[in-house]
């Protein structure tokens, strides 16, 4: 039986508790929902849960599929146990078409499509609204080592080749996505989540959305949207 201690983090989407174990901590996924850097805000009944089973089904694909994760298991509906990390305050965002920040940024066309996936790293600071930032930034304020930025890169493509085969076997195009890494006794590996919440899905027949963008952009059947990729994933709600 996994204890719920003390809070030790409420993000936007989740909270982490200590458990008894100190090398371990409850991840909870709330059905918090929120957009531009926190400005727009709203509770969904049930995408909690969703995203929970959906992280669960994605980290143990990756671990299946040697990429090392702080995934353990899932605890309850809303619940996984996860191993404590030292996160790196940066956020790796991997991009296959162009679309979000990117075009606003460059004024780039929206929709083209890369012949390599694109990396982009960001800084984690809501209150500066997560600036782009590169490699130098990194190891300039001591975010992460060399080693570290050459790591995040390859797992993140690694990522990136296993989960666009995966999601077009069920019809489905890994637009973009953002990953976060932390150490575990120096180790690096995955933490955070991977769920619809952090990133773009388009439905490779009709192009709609399938992901935070319908919050975003106020598009509705938010959950119901998170809900069909489930299933096409074959993912048990
Ligand atoms: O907004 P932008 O186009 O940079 O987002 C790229 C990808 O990273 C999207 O899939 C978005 O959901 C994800 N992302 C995220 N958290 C952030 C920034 C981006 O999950 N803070």
């Amino acid at each position: 039986m996994t204890e719920k201690l003390d809070l030790i983090s409420e993000g936007k989407a989740k909270s982490l508790y200590e458990t008894s174990d100190k090398s371990e901590l409850l991840m909870v996924y709330r059905d918090d929902t929120s957009a531009f850097d926190g400005k727009k805000k709203e509770a969904l009944k049930g995408k909690g849960e969703i995203n929970n089973k959906f992280n669960a089904f994605i980290m143990q694909y990756l671990a299946n599929n040697d990429v090392e994760t702080h995934f353990v298991k899932l605890i309850d509906k809303n619940e996984s146990l996860v191993k404590r990390l030292e996160m790196l305050p940066v956020e790796c965002v991997v991009r296959n078409i162009a679309t979000g920040s990117l075009c606003r940024r460059l004024g780039v066309e929206e929709g083209i499509k890369f012949e390599e996936p694109l990396f982009e790293f960001f800084l984690k600071d809501d209150d500066l609204g997560d600036p782009l930032i590169n490699d130098n930034h990194i190891t300039a304020f001591g975010w992460g080592t060399e080693k570290e930025i050459a790591e995040m890169k390859e797992i993140t493509f690694k990522i990136n080749s296993l989960l666009c085969k995966l999601f077009k076997e069920v019809g489905l195009i890994l637009v973009d996505y953002k990953v976060e890494y932390g150490r575990s006794d120096g180790v690096l590996m995955l933490g955070d989540e991977f769920t619809p919440d952090g990133c773009r899905i388009w439905d490779a027949e009709t192009g709609e959305s399938l992901d935070k963008d319908r919050f975003r952009k106020d598009l509705g059947d938010v959950v119901e949207s998170y809900q069909i990729v489930a299933h096409k994933l074959g993912i048990t709600l």
